[in-house]
């Protein structure tokens, strides 16, 4: 694995503004999915909209992956190519998108409904969702990896979820995938110590039916073994003054979607001004 290199503040700002502009790719995103459209067609206004931002797709060319979204609809579980299949009503589309400007990576991912979804579909993209800042909670000073993935895997297994281990989280910055590995479960007490100037993309990938999951033939598409659906929500941290802070937003997503929702809060810069 690759080692953990942490970040001065400047850094970090520089990180920020790569994570922003996949926040704002994807609430752009947001406002084109629906019924009829394709996964290809976002692919474009994505590679479009970021290169118009003057800066680069992080991953298209990276290991040799061909878009700049991993787009991956209902049971695939992350790196989906995108295509011209057709999104359907009640399907649901993970986009994990990545930026490279400035030298630095952003990196982060939702998982969208494609019109109305099915209550138990939606439950697990709640659940999923309430993971992720559960995750973003543990990364303070003093905790270790293993409390954050005992805290994501908790959450997901008590809810009736799996959680899927052979895809993590990781650092980032001049790289895409830095060190620590950042796992969706663990045992308390276990792991890197977490410490001022740590960024990292925590990224839960969580399965309504088995864990176990199988790759496509093209070399990229993961799966689930029992083509049950999958989330995958991602947000980029930075551990500063002993406490996370959010670099990515999913507020352009709502906006998008005309969702109210402060789970952001307790995790923005603002907090800084009082501590
Ligand atoms: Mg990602
Ligand atoms: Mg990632």
């Amino acid at each position: 694995m690759s080692k953990i290199i942490l970040k001065s503040r400047d850094e970090i700002e520089l990180i920020r503004e790569s994570s922003l502009l996949v926040s704002k790719t994807l609430g752009m995103l947001a406002k084109e999915i629906k019924p009829g459209v394709t996964s290809l067609e976002l692919d474009k206004k994505a590679e479009e909209y970021i290169r118009d931002n003057n800066a680069e797709p992080g991953f298209l060319g990276l290991y040799d992956f061909p878009n700049t979204l991993c787009a991956s609809p209902n049971a695939q579980v992350v790196h989906g190519i995108p295509n011209k299949n057709i999104l359907e009503e009640g399907d649901v589309i993970s986009i994990d998108c990545g930026v490279y400007k400035n030298g630095f990576y952003g990196d982060h991912a939702y998982t969208f409904p494609v019109g109305e979804i099915s209550n138990e579909i939606k439950a697990l993209l709640k659940t999923t969702k309430e993971s992720l800042y559960i995750g973003i909670e543990c990364f303070k000073e003093g905790n270790r990896v293993g409390d954050l993935g005992y805290s994501i895997q908790n959450h997901c297994e008590k809810n009736g979820y799996s959680v899927v281990r052979e895809l993590v989280g990781h650092g980032i910055g001049k790289n895409m995938h830095e060190g620590p590995e950042i796992p969706n479960y663990g045992v308390r007490g276990t792991g890197k110590k977490f410490t001022n100037g740590m960024v990292i993309a925590i990224e839960p990938m969580i399965n309504l039916g088995s864990k176990k999951l199988k790759q496509l033939d093209d070399g990229w598409t993961v799966t689930t073994f029992d083509n049950k659906v999958s989330a995958h929500f991602e947000h980029n941290v930075a551990l500063i003054n002993g406490k996370p802070e959010l670099l990515s937003t999913f507020s352009f997503i709502y906006e998008a979607m005309g969702i109210l929702s402060d789970e952001e809060k307790p995790f923005k810069k603002s907090r800084e001004i009082n501590s």
